[in-house]
């Protein structure tokens, strides 16, 4: 089969590889939309992966072939792939990390350690535990987009204690932010304060839920919400983007005892202020949590009942859209290029 694949050395392309089997637990399907994502950019980027690694960890599909010891789904059924699809058998899971369910972020097993979404064919790994399936009158472009972004971003909602009536920074209005935006709102947020500078991203976060905008470029985000709130800080930070220096400022801008939530990569970080004497802020009491997003089929059946029952609809994210598996290698070069314009691309197969 054809697959859209990380070579090596920081190249990205197509590859021929046999066509996976589905035994015991697992399920093959024939992906029906796919989405790159920031993470395919970055690992090919940085060398992270073995050669010929088929990429791509958000998707849909039809199920073309189940194992014998699958119990819940046949061939025809349509799923949402959430992109952490762990091995439910570890003590780490069984402690409530299965997002760790072998080491650190070994969880999100598609595209990483095992082959992802990007070909005429995927493995799916225990599907009666890590996949839903899509309910009628739920799309296929928004269920792609609950698989990581909404369940992401919510999560950074989630990390954060977002509680009613709550004021909450959402640093970054990215895919994943501004579904921190909606996260915040769901869980009943009063106001939310949206830290980025994209045109387009700045309507978007108004749109889920944002009522008021911090433009990092017109200066220091902690004054500027400081000033806003009165020098209280925030209730909740959701870190869902910004530079290295990002979770010192989550830190400074959450009020004593207020909570931080982080989604963002960190490769390298900044100094977490126990006092920072110059502008008079520092942990305070403050409670920071961070993580990868949930996988598994509970929590993917509930980001679908989120759709079902309009809660919330992703699809505005959708900038750019594809149609067929060879354009996959657009849309990837389009996250790679970055355009100022860009939020999100789907490619429908
Ligand atoms: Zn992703």
């Amino acid at each position: 089969m054809k697959a859209f694949a990380y070579l090596g050395y920081g190249t990205a392309g197509w590859i021929e590889k046999n066509r996976p089997q589905a035994t015991g637990f697992d399920a093959v399907i024939r992906p029906l939309a796919v989405a790159p994502c920031t993470s395919d950019v970055h690992n090919v980027e940085i060398n992270c992966l073995a050669p010929n690694r088929i990429l791509g960890h958000e998707g849909v599909g039809e199920i073309v072939e189940v194992g014998q010891l699958v119990r819940d789904f046949k061939v025809g059924d349509v799923v949402a792939i959430p992109p952490v699809t762990p091995d439910w058998r570890t003590v780490p899971s069984q402690l409530g990390a299965h997002q760790h369910c072998s080491g650190l972020i070994t969880g999100q097993k598609l595209s990483n350690s095992e082959d992802g979404l990007f070909g005429e064919f995927a493995l799916i790994r225990d599907v009666d535990a890590n996949c839903a399936r899509i309910p009628e009158g739920v799309s296929l472009e928004a269920a792609v987009l609950a698989a990581d972004m909404l369940n992401t971003g919510l999560y950074g909602a989630e990390l954060a204690e977002v509680q009613p009536g709550d004021t909450v920074v959402v640093m970054g209005i990215g895919p994943v932010g501004l579904m921190a935006v909606a996260g915040a709102k769901l869980r009943g947020a009063g106001r939310i304060i949206a830290i980025g500078s994209r045109p387009h991203c700045v309507d978007l976060a108004r749109f889920y839920g944002a009522t008021d905008i911090v433009n990092y470029k017109e200066g220091n985000v902690e004054r500027q919400v400081h000033t806003l709130t009165e020098k209280k800080g925030a209730d909740c930070v959701i870190c869902a983007g910004g530079g290295d220096d990002a979770l010192g400022q989550a830190v400074a801008m959450a009020r004593w005892g207020g909570t931080v939530g982080n989604v963002n990569y960190f490769t390298t970080y900044g100094d977490l202020p126990i006092n920072n004497v110059r502008y008079g802020f520092g942990m305070g009491n403050k409670t920071i949590r961070g993580g990868e997003c949930p996988g598994g089929r509970a929590r993917m059946e509930k980001l679908l009942n989120l759709l079902q029952y309009d809660r919330v609809d992703p699809t505005p994210l959708i900038t750019h859209r594809f149609q067929g598996l060879d354009q996959v290698e657009a849309a990837f070069r389009l996250m790679e290029a970055k355009p100022p314009e860009l939020v999100k691309t789907i490619v429908t197969l």
